[in-house]
């Protein structure tokens, strides 16, 4: 399995580090025989290229099984014609990532703020309510005047199509339900045309139960009872705020792993940014970057066929859900003594 490796910005480096150390720890086990091609993105490429994203990289990745995409800053970050490219969105974009998954779920032992969760956010990611993802390519935000600004989402029915038929098929694997986040009751035509493909796709999954609610209630509700959701199937912009919400409940940002997934290619992502505030303090917790790496391993192996690698996925999140268990053996995120270096020192050496 090949594999791009972007370090990223902030606690990049360390976390996605310590998920190579993890991977290297499975192919001992597994002899999947992993070769990792490292390279710059963020600011470290911005300072030796003049771009946060270089030019080559995307197509390189292309030829690549899949990427470990570390976190990029957007503190000082420079405006586009400055070379700030925003490297997810180009992922998302170009290489057609059009799953942003983003699973939310608590641990035994572990800290978490409402209820016991286990749910899995399905979020639309090459459209929507974001300005570089509609048909006015960075025109889709724009003033008329100075004091007047309008934004434009797009939804299409074939990308809703696509998102609805990856969560009913993920559903169908979990505990069948999906909820289905929308807000048609004020966006009539957008979330409209959203519900329709929805209902649609569900009418090919009868053994699928799908529920409809409302993006403002569904804050609320998951809150109030996060416990009763399976797969959450939702628009771009609802996706990515929600799944900070039950991300935070479900513990602690980094705990959240995310895959970035399309037809040919995926991309693992933690879901938080690059914390500068603890960068290079040796204090980032990087079980959401371990945890999107397993995501990725499953995607691999469910698309080649090749169980050995949903397996070794499966080894990785039994192996940092014991880990986790032990309040000696976790990270200071989560109230814990160790550094992200001890602590993937002793997942490594858990996985035997
Ligand atoms: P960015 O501009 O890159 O998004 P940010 O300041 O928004 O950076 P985030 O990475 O989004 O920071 O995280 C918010 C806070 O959550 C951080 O200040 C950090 O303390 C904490 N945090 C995020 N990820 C982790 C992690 N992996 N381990 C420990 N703490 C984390
Ligand atoms: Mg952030």
């Amino acid at each position: 399995m090949k594999l791009l490796v972007l370090p990223g910005d902030g606690i990049g480096p360390e976390i996605v580090g310590a998920t190579v150390a993890v991977l290297d720890a499975v192919d001992r086990r597994f002899a999947f025989g992993f070769r990792y091609t490292t390279r710059d993105i963020g600011f470290a490429s911005l300072e030796k290229t003049g771009t946060t994203l270089p030019a080559d990289l995307l197509d390189g990745a292309r030829g690549m099984d899949g990427t470990l995409l570390g976190p990029i800053s957007h503190l000082d970050y420079p405006p586009r014609d400055k070379g700030g490219i925003n490297v997810s969105a180009a992922f998302r974009t170009q290489l057609d990532l059009f799953a942003n998954i983003r699973p939310a779920r608590t641990r035994r032992g572990v800290f978490h703020r409402g209820t016991e969760m286990d749910l899995v956010i399905m979020r639309e990611a090459t459209e929507g309510m974001y300005p570089d993802r509609n048909m006015f390519a960075g025109t889709g935000e724009y003033m008329p005047t100075e004091d007047v600004a309008i934004s434009m989402r797009k939804v299409t029915a074939r990308a809703i199509e696509r998102i609805a038929r990856a969560s009913f098929a993920l559903a169908r694997a979990r505990r069948r339900m999906v909820t289905a986040v929308h807000k048609a009751n004020a966006f009539v035509l957008t979330d409209g045309l959203f519900l329709k493909e929805v209902r649609k796709v569900a009418a090919d999954y009868p053994d699928v139960e799908l529920e409809e609610v409302l993006i403002d209630a569904m804050a609320a509700l998951l809150v109030r009872d996060a416990s009763r959701y399976d797969v959450i199937c939702t628009t771009n912009f609802y996706g990515d705020t929600l799944s900070d919400l039950a991300s935070e409940l479900s513990g602690s940002l980094g705990l959240a792993g995310s895959l970035n997934a399309g037809a040919d290619h995926a991309a693992a992502q933690a879901q938080h940014g690059s914390a500068p505030d603890i960068a290079g303090q040796d204090k980032a917790n990087p079980t959401s970057m371990i945890l999107s790496a397993a995501m990725l391993l499953r995607w691999h192996g469910e698309r080649a066929g090749d169980a050995r690698y949903i397996e070794a996925a499966a080894l990785i999140e039994e192996t940092i859900d014991r880990v986790l268990s032990d309040a000696a053996t976790r990270t200071r995120d989560l109230g814990g003594p160790l550094g992200t270096a001890q602590f993937t020192e002793t997942v490594v050496a858990a996985l035997g």
